[in-house]
């Protein structure tokens, strides 16, 4: 069965990495671990790729995209203070939207799960973030490489009344985490979501880059770089509800 672009809709032929090949290269941290749920741990000696992508948006939008944030992340990923200006801090939201929807599709083939719908593709081509997400960036002490997605469901007991999608990443020393969420009834008007997560450090430890509450700049590093420990309760923070698929790549 043809496979289709998961942000424009085209028939999709282009290979995607999952993590972009320029991040790759830049150092390589041995083998990746792959842990799906209900599945044992696979060592891929090759990064993962999804078949989900055209042509046209691998060649066009999403390879600006890339060579936008080079210059922004790699500084980051060495652990230097940058400052970071809102068409910045916007321009990494927009990434860690596309790095959620490349893991979305390591789901399968036309998965019926799915958690972005073309809508949100098409819309992030034109450099629109979907409804109901945050992006986070933190700073963690020493040099990694492990990203994870899992879905969230959204209770209001004893109904679910929603869903959500989690990607945390880490790179070197660099930190990011976008959680998008999507209500079952889309509310008409402007409203907020409220989620519970395990208190921590969070203040200290993360800056939040979307939705952007002023036009200043942001300082990164925030205040107190995250421990590893740190990092996986951070990865797990959101976690709620039933388990529905939980990928770990390291
Ligand atoms: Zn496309």
């Amino acid at each position: 069965m043809a496979n289709n672009c998961i942000f424009c809709g085209n028939p999709a032929g282009s290979r995607e990495h999952i993590w972009p090949k320029w991040i790759l290269e830049r150092k390589n941290f041995g083998p990746f671990r792959l842990k799906r749920a209900g599945a044992p741990d696979l060592i891929l000696n090759t990064e993962l790729t999804t078949k989900a992508v055209c042509h046209g948006c691998n060649t066009g939008w999403m390879s600006k995209l890339e060579a936008a944030l080079k210059p922004i992340l790699e500084p980051m990923f060495e652990g230097k203070s940058v400052s970071l200006d809102i068409y910045q801090q916007q321009l990494i939201a927009l990434w860690m939207v596309k790095m959620a929807f490349v893991w979305d599709s390591t789901k399968g083939r036309n998965t019926d799960n799915a958690f972005f719908r073309n809508a949100d593709g098409i819309a992030l081509v034109q450099r629109i973030m979907p409804p109901f997400t945050a992006v986070w960036l933190g700073h963690i002490g020493r040099d990694y490489r492990s990203a994870d997605g899992h879905d969230i469901t959204l209770d209001e007991p004893p109904k679910r009344v929603g869903g959500g999608n989690v990607v945390t990443i880490v790179n070197e020393q660099f930190v990011a985490q976008i959680v998008s969420l999507r209500p079952d009834q889309m509310p008409t008007g402007p409203t907020a979501i409220q989620l519970d997560f395990p208190p921590g450090n969070w203040n200290n430890t993360l800056i939040r880059v979307w939705p952007q509450d002023n036009a200043n700049p942001i300082e990164w590093p925030p205040p107190a770089a995250l421990t590893i420990l740190d990092y996986l309760l951070l990865r797990d923070r959101w976690r709620t509800g039933d388990e529905t698929d939980h990928i770990i790549h390291l």
